[in-house]
């Protein structure tokens, strides 16, 4: 996919009267104005900063401009909290749910989003292009998982795959190395970011339990070493110690959940430069209003064991220095709460932790260091203008609806709120 349809020379744009926010170093930098050409950030500065002729200018009017967020942890796919039920609609009705959701994202401030399973480079080139509008979208494709894995949605009194089409799921059930090899290379093949595999149980499948380990060692090794070999890296769902020493042990980069690890396996991701994506808020939304959204109650059950663990993992490893990524994992029309993350996480990280885990440290999770989550010469030029001072109060954040004015993204005024 090259054609670039709706793309057409973009009109350069320049923000005055800012109160540039330095994610990096937590602080205000001083700088009032950002100038963004061809969709890149080509000055950050003063009054000496000065578009060319007929450059458009966005006035922040004092308030707060800072770098567009990263969520690394989403499914833009996942219409409804039954994503089991949905594996049998048609992929076109999927998409058009995958349109509203994008939409969403990008007007709360998302401005880049990690798909860990559905989204595929279908739905990336549509947004890279312009005909959908949304966050940039690092997509891995099909999440891998063993038969009775979290990815496989098949009730125990079916044993046919025959029924469950994969086409519009967010995963695929495959056994053995050479399987997971081929479907690890056949998502690399589309042009995935990332590789996504199942560790542990999980809390949507209907009949594996937490606390087991899934796909087994040669399983793990041949999907790190395929991922490797394109300098891409593979992310793995895992609540338990258990499972989360083993993956870092082979050279899994990044964990998901991680709710039920110990300090012990901390100091791994310590020792491994591994991230850690969270996901507070779903839990909540999950227990509170789940099966409202179609999530079955054997799964509703399940939230309350992973729920309350989940706050005090962020604060043990932030402590720690592990890197700490947000994330939200949000499933149909629970994605309405994404902000509210922001407002967990400060609970028991500073605004300066909680910015830094969806703007610089999410950065280098995705691979982007200096293009995403930064406002600096070179970086995509997106960025937000928002009401208040998101580094005494990060919860400014986690309103949108108030306090976002506007979301620009390469260079273009997206959104606009108030
Ligand atoms: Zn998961
Ligand atoms: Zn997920």
């Amino acid at each position: 996919m090259t054609t670039a349809v709706a793309d057409s020379p973009s009109t350069p744009l320049l923000v005055t009267e800012g109160r540039v926010l330095d994610v990096a170093t937590g602080t205000y930098s001083g700088a009032t104005r950002v100038l963004v050409e061809d969709g890149r950030i080509t000055s950050v500065g003063g009054e000496e900063v000065r578009g060319p002729e007929g450059v458009e200018v966005l006035d922040a009017g004092g308030r707060t401009v800072m770098p567009g967020l990263v969520d690394a942890h989403v499914h833009v796919t996942a219409a409804t909290a039954d994503l089991f039920a949905q594996a049998e609609w048609a992929p076109s009705y999927v998409t058009a749910h995958a349109t509203q959701i994008l939409a969403g994202m990008l007007e709360r401030g998302f401005t880049s989003v990690r798909d860990v399973g559905g989204a595929d480079h279908g739905l990336a080139a549509a947004v890279e292009e312009g005909l959908l509008r949304g966050p940039r979208l690092f997509f891995g494709g099909k999440a891998l998982s063993q038969t009775g894995g979290h990815g496989d949605g098949r009730p125990p009194g079916r044993s046919s795959h025959v029924g469950t089409p994969c086409g519009a799921g967010i995963g695929a059930v495959v056994d053995g190395p050479e399987a997971f090899r081929l479907a690890a290379r056949e998502q690399l093949r589309t042009g995935a970011h990332h590789i996504k595999i199942m560790l542990s149980g999980g809390v949507a499948s209907p009949t594996d339990r937490i606390d087991s380990t899934q796909s087994s060692e040669a399983e793990i090794r041949a999907v790190v070493e395929e991922a490797t070999a394109q300098n891409r890296y593979v992310t793995g769902h895992a609540y338990t110690s258990r499972s989360v020493e083993r993956a870092l042990r082979l050279g899994v980069r990044c964990i998901e959940h991680g709710n039920l690890v110990d300090d012990a396996c901390l100091e791994l991701f310590l020792q491994h430069g591994a991230f850690l994506v969270p996901t507070l808020v779903t839990y909540q939304h999950l227990a509170s209003e789940g099966a409202e959204h179609g999530l079955p109650a054997d799964s509703v059950a399940k939230v309350a064991s992973v729920l309350e663990a989940g706050l005090d993992t962020v604060d043990r490893a932030t402590r720690a220095g592990v890197d700490v990524v947000l994330g939200t994992d949000l499933l149909g029309g629970m994605h309405r709460h994404q902000s509210e993350e922001i407002a967990l996480r400060a609970q028991v990280q500073t605004p300066a932790q909680v910015l830094a885990s969806a703007t610089t440290t999410a950065a280098r999770l995705l691979q982007r260091e200096g293009e995403i989550g930064v406002l600096a010469p070179g970086a995509y030029g997106d960025l937000l203008v928002v009401e208040g001072d998101p580094l005494a109060d990060v919860t400014v954040l986690a309103r949108p609806e108030e306090t976002l004015r506007a979301v620009v993204k390469d260079g273009r005024v997206v959104h606009r709120g108030g």
